[in-house]
């Protein structure tokens, strides 16, 4: 198994859009996907269709009652692919894990328990530095970072960066930056193929060479509950979250690739 967190403190990067369809495509090549939503705010629990009055057990509990994935885990309308869902009370979580011992390490002891029911563990974080986000870099063996083709965007990045290597050095000497792909890309724009430049420049081959197109399949697909692989498998971004899929696979540790 292999744990990856999505993770980038901006908001509206597409941490969430990448993913649900990210994890679907995993799945749909024959991975075993669990996605963990952990940002309170409950979007991929929504945009997987996991009605609210369904989240009986939830990423909350992961953390604070020390629930386990099998009994938080629940089935989405893609094979394979299962979604420990969000909930409100995860925004409290945050203040309520200050008092614990090991607060940052709640969810690795979670993850530690995983008995081999899934090959690829996601972890869809909140758009801040946090607790939540803490826990999750010390869990996960890696970071994918969903970076947005604007101005600033290489500006949170090194605070991110900043932050994955405070967390090396003190937790989890392993972490790793899988990669960073570029979202909701505009080839008619020029800004964007300017920043993507400046992107690939700085930080050379760990940017994945396939881009996620700007792309209305994607961002209407969540209001249906499904992906946009499902939603509509031949839109431009369903083609995209399969190519990065495959390029994904092709970086991970070996014994994750086995189906
Ligand atoms: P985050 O999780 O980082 O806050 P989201 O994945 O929720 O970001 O994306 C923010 C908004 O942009 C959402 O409304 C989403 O539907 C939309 N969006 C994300 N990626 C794309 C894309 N490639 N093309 C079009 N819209 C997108
Ligand atoms: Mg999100």
């Amino acid at each position: 198994m292999t744990c990856i967190a999505v993770a980038n403190q901006k908001g509206g990067v597409g941490k969430t859009t990448t993913a649900i369809n990210l994890g679907t495509a995993l799945a749909a090549v024959g991975l075993r996907v669990l996605l963990i939503d952990l940002d309170p705010q409950g979007n991929a629990s929504t945009g997987l269709g996991i009605p609210r009055a369904e989240r009986a057990k939830s990423s909350y509990d992961l953390l604070i009652n020390e629930v386990s994935l099998k009994e938080a885990a629940v089935a989405t309308r893609v094979p394979r692919l299962d979604v420990i869902p969000a909930t409100e009370d995860l925004s409290g979580a945050e203040i309520e894990l200050v008092d614990y011992d090991a607060r940052t390490h709640r969810l690795d002891r979670a993850l530690a328990a995983h008995d081999g029911a899934w090959d690829v563990i996601l972890i869809d974080c909140p758009p801040s530095l946090g607790l939540l986000t803490l826990n999750a870099m010390v869990a996960a063996d890696s970071l994918l970072v969903p970076l947005q083709c604007e101005f600033f965007a290489l500006e949170g990045l090194s605070q991110l960066l900043n932050t994955v290597e405070r967390i090396r050095s003190r937790f989890n000497p392993g972490l790793s930056i899988l990669g960073v792909v570029l979202t909701m890309y505009d080839r008619r724009n020029r800004l964007t193929e300017q920043v993507s430049d400046d992107v690939r420049a700085v930080l050379g081959r760990v940017v994945f060479e396939t881009v996620i197109p700007r792309n209305v399949r994607l961002s209407e697909a969540p209001s249906h509950g499904v992906p946009a692989l499902i939603y509509d498998h031949r839109c431009a971004g369903s083609e995209a979250y399969m190519a990065l899929a495959r390029e994904l696979i092709g970086r991970l540790p070996k014994p994750a690739k086995a189906a």
